[in-house]
């Protein structure tokens, strides 16, 4: 599933390949993946992007006719650039035209993802409650121990919880957790102010990292060029055997899915 650091690959890969060609249409090709909102501002398209935002996992284009696409990726969608005739690709449930044969496929094998289309002046009415981005500065170990402070679920939980903080996934906790060697079962409001700030830390520093690796391809997630992320291989508990020092990586579960983490190093 797309974290963070892939959605923002994928929306600066975006950037970059659309680079001022306007919207021509949007094509659904699946009933229920483009949602259209009821009062979007006609002409809808041609529109040219005027911004290219991201919040959490969600991609947000702002059009210059008013509207906004709001694009949610969820488990296996994909955003393919490309300017040869492939309609027939599989999976394709919507596709955005360009200039020229230059078009955007959206490619979701299990339908989860969605394309929503809205005036600007709605898109907070389609987002859920979503915390700080993790990387910015209001994310710091005082908001989290505020944050945190009535959750007494276990501290890999309440990292997922995307109201507390924005665009954390499975994978990266595992991560985040690892680094700053918490068990993902401690109790969220019992961790001390460092370990807060370990969190925190590790958190900006994983994030970043991934997001200079072009995010983490494990199964479905793909770059807009169609390529696999890179931060697979700097992984260091998720789906490992052992840890970076040699101990057996443990699974459990922990909200219906698999937490990895080292009983040696994360006491
Ligand atoms: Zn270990």
């Amino acid at each position: 599933m797309p974290e963070l650091p892939e959605v923002e690959t994928v929306l600066r890969g975006l950037r970059k390949k659309i680079n001022g060609m306007p919207i021509c249409q949007l094509d659904s090709l699946y009933k229920g993946t483009v949602i259209y909102d009821k009062d979007i501002v006609q002409p809808l398209f041609p529109a040219e992007v005027t911004d290219y935002e991201r919040r959490g996992k969600y991609i947000i284009l702002h059009l210059a006719s008013k509207n906004a696409l709001i694009i949610h990726l969820r488990m296996t969608g994909k955003l393919i650039y490309t300017e040869e005739d492939n309609e027939e690709a599989k999976h394709v449930r919507a596709l955005l035209s360009l200039t020229g044969c230059a078009r955007v496929l959206f490619n979701d094998i299990r339908t989860f993802g969605k394309i929503i289309v809205t005036p600007e002046s709605k898109i907070s009415g389609y987002l859920p409650k979503l915390g700080p981005e993790p990387l910015s500065d209001e994310f710091d170990d005082k908001y989290l121990k505020a944050a945190l402070h009535r959750k007494s679920a276990p501290i890999k939980n309440a990292l997922l919880d995307q109201s507390i903080v924005a665009g954390l996934g499975n994978i990266y906790v595992c991560e985040i957790l690892y680094r700053a060697r918490i068990n993902p079962e401690t109790q969220a409001n019992a961790l001390t102010p460092a370990k807060l700030k370990q969190i925190v830390l590790h958190t900006k520093e994983v994030i970043a990292e991934a997001i200079s690796k072009n995010g983490t391809s494990i199964s479905d997630y793909r770059q807009v060029d169609d390529k696999r992320g890179e931060f697979q291989a700097f992984l260091q508990v998720y789906q490992k055997e052992t840890c970076p020092k040699g101990h057996p990586v443990k699974r459990i579960k922990q909200a219906g899915r698999s937490s990895f983490y080292c009983p040696v190093c994360q006491k």
